[in-house]
């Protein structure tokens, strides 16, 4: 199945209904029909795969930005370990790769500043016995010619990886399409309807839908659909360049900037972080910015076409936290939203640990620290 097709018999009742069929939604679908869940409906009001999880990166890199070790780390990097299976089991499905690539990232300094920061991330990681390896310049030369010669040293993070997101989205299409999902594209969920603290469906622009179980996984528009989960969009523009031969083989970020290598000779740089509303727009502030951030990574990066310009909107909870979970006021109701910079990575986590608290009924211990209910807890120490 594509991306952009479209199944409009929409029936008026389902077991579970899930909202967004972003890289969340689709992938919670697919765990679901995978654990014998035959009647799941998803629900997307443009065409699968069109948002946030179309305009990422899709680094798969936990370890490359952390400063400590807490409960959200563990998740990224637990979520990282799972992709090589995730990987092969879709390829297996679908006959689709979503080029998972291994090379590895790579993480430049270029000032005292810079370097001080590389420094304590390398001790804190060694120290918990993660796999990262400390460079000087000519040795991050000689992983990466290209490199600036202004870097003065660098970590690699073997474990930090990268895929395809389109071809990704493309996969889990496919799969959840085989999976006989029910996928309603171009119908708009308006508001999930409770009776007695239960959720008994929900209203669209395509009319009633009866069921148990919603899972809101709306990304930046989650607050329209609840709004109790504050989730607001954070813009992050992007350029992609035409790089053939292909300039770099690692993923390779500075503290400003980073640039990621397709196989196909697309050399994505990135990104903004802008609280501008749903305003999707890409500016030439956001330009210049990701493009002289590109240019101290790899002074070459200047001589290259510009091929395409996208932005997209992370959904950002209030405490930046992803919120996962069944909500415990209304039975039924399911969240797995607010992954903000990490969604892609964090794809095959949230779709076994919400599939697992759908079907088996309790919340695994991952999911705790995570829960929507946390928000609900905060308002009233407030009161
Ligand atoms: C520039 C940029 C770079 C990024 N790079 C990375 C990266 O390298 N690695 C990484 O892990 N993450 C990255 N991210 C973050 C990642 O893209 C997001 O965290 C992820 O895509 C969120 O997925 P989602 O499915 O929740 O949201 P989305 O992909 O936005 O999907 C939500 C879907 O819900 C639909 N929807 C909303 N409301 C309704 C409704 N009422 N009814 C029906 N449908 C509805 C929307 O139309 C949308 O399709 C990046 C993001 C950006 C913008």
């Amino acid at each position: 199945m594509r991306l952009h097709d479209t199944l409009r018999n929409l029936k008026n009742s389902a077991d579970i209904v899930i909202i967004g069929g972003g890289v969340i939604g689709l992938t919670i679908a697919r765990s679901l029909a995978l654990r014998g869940v035959r009647d799941v409906c998803l629900i997307e009001r443009n065409n699968l795969g069109t948002e946030s999880s179309f305009a990422a990166a899709g680094m798969l890199a936990p370890q490359a930005e952390a400063n400590s070790r807490d409960d959200f780390f563990e998740l990224l990097c637990q979520s990282r370990d799972l992709y090589a299976s995730f990987a092969e089991s879709l390829k297996d499905e679908t006959g689709v790769d979503i080029e998972l690539d291994t090379t590895g990232t790579l993480y430049l300094a270029f000032s005292e500043h810079d370097q001080r920061e590389i420094d304590e991330r390398f001790e804190w990681q060694t120290r918990a016995g993660l796999p990262v390896e400390k460079l000087t310049r000519e040795e991050a030369k000689l992983l990466e010619p290209r490199i600036s010669p202004n870097v003065s040293g660098a970590l690699r993070f073997p474990n930090d990886i990268q895929v395809e997101n389109r071809r990704l989205l493309s996969a889990l299409a496919n799969s959840v399409s085989q999976l006989e999902v029910q996928i309603s594209n171009g119908v708009h969920v308006e508001k999930v309807r409770t009776e007695n603290n239960r959720v008994v469906g929900v209203e669209t622009s395509a009319g009633f839908i009866g069921c148990s179980t919603v899972v809101v996984a709306a990304g930046a528009w989650t607050s329209f659909v609840d709004s109790k989960i504050q989730v607001e969009p954070v813009r992050g523009q992007m350029v992609c360049l035409s790089a053939k031969p292909q300039l770099t083989r690692h993923v390779i970020y500075s503290p400003r900037g980073y640039v990621v290598p397709r196989q196909d000779g697309r050399l994505l740089a990135g990104s903004t972080s802008e609280a501008v509303g749903f305003a999707k727009e890409v500016t030439v502030g956001g330009v210049t910015t990701i493009l002289r951030n590109a240019i101290e990574i790899s002074p070459s990066i200047a001589a290259l076409p510009i091929a395409d310009t996208w932005a997209g909107l992370r959904p950002r909870s209030a405490d930046g936290l992803p919120v996962l979970g069944p909500c415990g006021e209304i039975d039924g109701l399911v969240f797995a939203t607010g992954h903000y910079r990490n969604g892609i990575l964090l794809a095959p986590v949230t779709g076994e640990l919400i599939a697992s608290a759908i079907v088996q009924g309790f919340v695994p211990r991952e999911l705790a620290p995570f829960s929507p209910d946390r928000f609900a807890a905060r308002m009233s120490d407030m009161l």
